[in-house]
């Protein structure tokens, strides 16, 4: 090899016996010419005697020559790569193989090859001559098929490195919390481009040269980025803030070099780059293997991988430096790393599936005996609710009974049915015939909630003019509207509403309302309730009145059950926080709503829309009537029977309920 350049170098007959002797490949920073740029001269004689004619179908392969060259043999100019000077173009990539015409050997029995290299002073800092590649010299079919055997691990690597990326990112859409498996998918695409970008199969997809490069680059400095970003949280690590700056910096190069034109910056960025790589790399080498130490599950594995890349990136970073003279193994240290990466991921893949099996199963056991827990507290309940039925049936019995036999002397007595009495003990008689009264009426609305939550208040319905029989229990009020000097009024639009309703259910509801109005509203107030068909099969009906209201903070409340809105409270309002409750579990049941405006200090408003149900079929009054329990009737039939005590009006039913007359007094014991 020669400095310099003289176009008699190319003469197979010039002497070059004092000509500095190398071996190629290698860069000629080697033999001392280090940072050299300018022309040089490569020569090298073989003795083609002996060969036959067949066998003198010669050819000469080239590996990558930095920057750019021209090849002759026997003096003959076989072609080049990239341009030389006067007008320069670098091009140190691509492998060719150049045939040695049959004329080149005509004259001679040896063939001398002769390369003219050039070395720009731009290119990078690897220097210059045949650096890289196999030079062969021989037969045009051994060479070419070596050609194709050589370029088989690389094709084989670069197909692996993607299919492991399709095989992560498929991980991952599946299960996206697995961000590891995105990072791990982007690191195989990333490796597979760059193994691309290192190959001559790159020269298929575009041909320029500059441009390949810049994608070189811009696939190696984002790789130890990426790789970071995996890595450290596959081992359940937060990423430290100068890795965190280090990653800003590799992606920041990266996009740089592409932008940039020209390989200027790259050429000047990648030896600090590799210097800068080597400590993260020993780092993340040491933390992988002080994982695996304290018994990481997948840390060994991946040691041994990251181990790989270490070692064939530290011979890389030689080769470049010149300090090493072995070809360059990044890509198997990337394959050996991915092995170990499938590895270890499928041994978390099999972990997993033990974990789960072992799940299912403490699963599986949870469920048994939560099981056989519920069935036992199932059979407790039953019990329970057998003890509360017999329960409710024992209140029904040894409260109401008594009651009513109570109620009914009592009521005897005041009326005069057993003798005049004196007035001091008719007064201590209505005492005992309010309270009486009071306590009846909280059982059978207490056993309504009961029949209502168990499911067994089953609604009976019929056809009949609702608006009349609302008129009457409206009328019942009128001796205590009397009393308490209340305005009470009814208005119904139209007169006439032909329902199918329950008779049992429209009293408790209506009733409960009225009742509360009256206890709500001080004397000289005024009540009414007010009837209407906004459709043929609904019904609202309207309970207003003036008296205290209801603030804000207790409106949401009031329907619930056993809550009692007010504070201080009068012996008159005192009650028991069911009523309104029971209103609306009935008005559901009926298929309505009930909806109440209210305003401290100006009265309140609820209303009640109830749905048209379908008639029972072949249900009538009479037998119902006569079916049920009276006392399980419910409070206003207890109240209604009897004689009237004193205060209270008798009031006809008006039209039609199946002929029947209804006669309902409310003589509420409550108000006194
Ligand atoms: P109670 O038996 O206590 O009356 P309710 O369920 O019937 O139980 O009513 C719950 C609460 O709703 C009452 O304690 C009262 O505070 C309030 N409330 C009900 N109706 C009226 C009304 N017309 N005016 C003012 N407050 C009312």
């Amino acid at each position: 090899m020669n400095k310099g350049d003289n176009s008699e170098y190319s003469n197979p007959l010039y002497d070059d016996s004092k000509w500095l002797e190398v071996r190629i490949p290698n860069s000629w920073a080697r033999y001392g010419l280090k940072g050299y740029s300018g022309f040089a001269w490569y020569r090298i004689k073989v003795s083609a005697k002996s060969l036959t004619a067949y066998q003198r179908q010669l050819s000469v392969s080239m590996g990558k020559v930095s920057d750019s060259y021209e090849i002759y043999v026997n003096g003959y100019l076989l072609g080049g790569n990239g341009k030389l000077p006067p007008d320069p173009a670098i091009d140190y990539d691509r492998h060719k193989t150049y045939p040695v015409p049959v004329n080149a050997l005509a004259d001679s029995p040896d063939v001398t090859v002769a390369v003219r290299v050039w070395k720009s002073s731009e290119s990078g800092p690897s220097d210059g001559g045949l650096f890289e590649g196999s030079f062969l010299l021989g037969q045009t079919v051994v060479l070419v098929q070596k050609e194709i055997l050589s370029s088989v691990p690389e094709i084989v690597l670069i197909f692996l490195f993607f299919l492991v990326a399709i095989n992560q990112i498929q991980l991952y859409r599946r299960r996206h919390e697995l961000k590891e498996y995105l990072w791990f998918a982007l690191l195989g695409l990333d490796v597979a481009l760059y193994s691309l970008m290192r190959s001559q199969f790159k020269y298929h997809l575009f041909n320029s040269f500059i441009l390949s490069k810049e994608m070189e680059y811009l696939f190696l400095y984002i790789q130890p980025a990426i790789f970071i970003q995996f890595m450290w949280p596959l081992l359940n690590k937060k990423i430290p803030l100068t890795l965190r700056i280090y990653q800003f910096a590799c992606a920041t190069l990266a996009v740089l070099v592409v932008v940039t034109p020209g390989l200027w910056l790259n050429v000047r960025t990648i030896g600090w780059w590799e210097l800068a790589l080597i400590p993260v790399i020993f780092f993340s080498f040491y933390m992988i293997v002080w994982e695996a130490w304290n018994g990481h599950p997948e840390a060994r594995t991946i040691a041994i991988g990251v181990f790989a890349v270490l070692l064939a990136g530290l011979n890389d970073i030689g080769v470049d430096r010149s300090l090493l003279h072995t070809p360059r193994v990044i890509h198997f240290g990337f394959a050996a790393f991915v092995v170990s990466m499938a590895i270890s991921l499928s041994n978390r893949f099999t972990r997993i599936h033990k974990e789960l099996d072992l799940l299912r199963q403490t699963l599986e056991k949870r469920v048994e005996e939560r099981t056989t827990d519920l069935e036992e507290a199932n059979r407790k309940l039953n019990k329970l609710d057998q003890m509360r039925t017999r329960f409710f049936a024992n209140i029904s019995h040894e409260f109401r009974t008594p009651l009513t036999l109570t109620i009914g002397p009592l009521e005897n007595l005041i009326a005069g049915q057993h003798g005049e009495i004196q007035p001091s003990l008719k007064g201590m008689l209505e005492i005992a015939l309010r309270n009486s009264r009071k306590i009846l009426r909280f059982i059978n609305q207490l056993l309504d909630l009961s029949r209502l939550e168990g499911g067994r208040m089953t609604l009976h319905y019929e056809r009949g003019d609702l608006a009349a029989y609302c008129r009457q229990t409206v009328a019942a009020f009128t001796s205590l509207a009397e009393r308490k000097q209340i305005d009470l009024g009814f208005t119904t639009e139209p007169e006439e509403i032909i329902f199918i309703f329950d008779r049992d259910a429209v009293d408790k509801i209506l009733y409960n309302l009225i009742y509360n109005a009256f206890k709500f509203t001080p004397e000289k107030g005024k009540i009414w309730i007010s009837l209407s068909a906004p459709n043929s099969d609904s019904v609202e009906i309207a309970v207003k009145d003036t008296g205290i209201g209801i603030s804000k903070e207790i409106l949401p409340h009031i329907f619930d059950r056993f809550y009692q809105g007010h504070e201080r409270l009068t012996d008159e309002q005192e009650g028991t926080g069911i009523g309104l409750s029971l209103v609306k579990e009935l008005v559901e049941l009926h298929g309505g709503e009930v909806h109440v405006e209210s305003q401290a200090g100006f009265g309140s408003m609820f209303s009640v829309r109830l749905r048209m149900q379908a008639e029972a079929p072949g249900v009538k009054q009479e037998n119902r009537e006569k079916g049920r329990d009276d006392f399980e009737r419910g409070w206003l039939k207890s109240l209604s029977s009897g004689p009237a005590g004193p205060g209270a009006a008798e009031l006809s039913s008006g039209p039609g309920q199946n002929n029947k007359e209804r006669i309902l007094v409310v003589e509420d014991p409550s108000f006194g």
